[in-house]
């Protein structure tokens, strides 16, 4: 078996695994767990590796390489569906699947890469949609108390790009999700990036699909051609004390508010004004039409790229005083 981490994160960078093991069903999941524990080797769960980053060390990981598949509809009422995906199935497959169905809810959340499972670690988001806006359930293996159970979208602490799952990294292993999702017709996404291609034209989910696929293509890398993981850092939220003292020396810094009054900065346009270009290496450039996007476009080591990173977090540190917070797992 090809044992290159490379091949299983989007980045390209990683080692040797010590193992990787396919998951297909609960058994294999108890199977993984205790041949890691036999061998002391870490177990770290993946899906496509579109937000992992892997250590260059050989032998460090035994990987647990999901792959259960199925969807299928759990409830139909006049007015929505309850759909269960299985962990291993395609995020954008799904998304595919709901919308041929007419349903509403996920179409904001199309193209992006990885597996439903990973959908509640970083509680994915796109154009104003959250993962969290229609989750009902996650099923998974509580590897603190050794057994499966089932988590209400109440008990996954989901915010922006956070999560239970999160916080409490290589505790659960996902094997199942529950969505909620509309017959009616979805609001238009309130992005200008998006919103003046909707003018005209009559609304539904597969349409807002056809125009967020159509504007991912044109303002993302492919990461089959051009490794990279998509963002690299959050949006920072600040208090408004915090951004009328930024405001003062940088009048032209963009924000958004959020409903519950916390202010957004955009960490791209932080990025692009604070000497961004002196941060790139030969092998690790930003995607040029997007300052949060990191390329690398030849055999960047782990080293490399996380002093790419903290160079990234001190010159935006110094120039507005705002700690970036990296988006992808990394696992050293
Ligand atoms: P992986 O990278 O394999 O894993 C990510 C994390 O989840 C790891 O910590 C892993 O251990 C854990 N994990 C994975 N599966 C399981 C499981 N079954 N049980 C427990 N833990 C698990 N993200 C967004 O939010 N919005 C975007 O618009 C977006 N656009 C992107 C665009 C590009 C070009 C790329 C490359 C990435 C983008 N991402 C985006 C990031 C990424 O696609 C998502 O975070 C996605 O959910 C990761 O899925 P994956 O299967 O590849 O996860
Ligand atoms: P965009 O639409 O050009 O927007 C640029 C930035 O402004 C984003 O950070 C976005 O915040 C923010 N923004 C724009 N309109 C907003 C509004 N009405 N309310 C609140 N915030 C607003 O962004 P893009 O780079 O082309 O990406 C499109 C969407 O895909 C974004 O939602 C982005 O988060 C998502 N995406 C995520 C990743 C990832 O790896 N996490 C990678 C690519 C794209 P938000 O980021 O909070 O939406």
């Amino acid at each position: 078996m090809n044992l290159d981490l490379k091949q299983y994160s989007t980045m390209h960078i990683g080692g040797l695994a010590y193992r990787i093991l396919n998951i297909r069903s609960e058994a294999d999941i108890i199977s993984a767990i205790n041949y890691a524990d036999t061998c002391q080797k870490p177990l770290i769960v993946i899906g496509e590796g579109s937000n992992s980053i892997f250590s260059d060390e050989d032998d460090k990981f035994v990987i647990a390489h999901m792959q259960m598949k199925g969807i299928s509809v759990k409830e139909d009422t006049a007015e929505y569906q309850i759909i269960r995906i299985a962990a291993g199935e395609s995020w954008d497959h799904c998304v595919a699947y709901t919308v041929a169905k007419g349903l509403s809810g996920i179409e904001s959340l199309s193209g992006i890469p990885g597996t439903a499972g990973a959908a509640p670690i970083q509680n994915i988001g796109a154009y104003g949609t959250e993962f969290s806006d229609v989750l009902v359930t996650v099923s998974a293996y509580d590897r603190i108390h050794k057994r499966f159970r089932t988590l209400k979208a109440s008990e996954c602490n989901l915010g922006y790009r956070d999560s239970i799952f999160k916080q409490n990294p290589n505790t659960y292993i996902i094997t199942e999700l529950t969505i909620r999702l509309s017959k009616s017709i979805p609001p238009i996404p309130e992005y200008a990036s998006i919103k003046d291609q909707f003018e005209g034209q009559i609304i539904n989910s597969a349409l807002i699909r056809d125009v967020v696929l159509r504007t991912r293509a044109e303002k993302l890398p492919d990461y089959k051609t051009v490794p990279n993981c998509g963002s690299f850092f959050k949006n920072p939220l600040v208090t408004s004390d915090q951004f009328e003292s930024i405001q003062k020396s940088h009048p032209n810094i963009p924000s958004f508010t959020t409903q519950s009054g916390i202010i957004k900065l955009y960490a791209g346009w932080l990025i692009e004004h604070a000497s961004y270009k002196l941060c790139e290496t030969e092998n690790i450039l930003f995607y040029e039409k997007n300052k949060l996007v990191l390329t690398n476009i030849g055999n960047a080591s782990y080293d490399e790229l996380l002093l790419v990173l903290s160079n990234i977090q001190k010159s935006v540190h110094e120039l507005f005083g705002i700690q970036l917070e990296v988006e992808p797992n990394i696992f050293k």
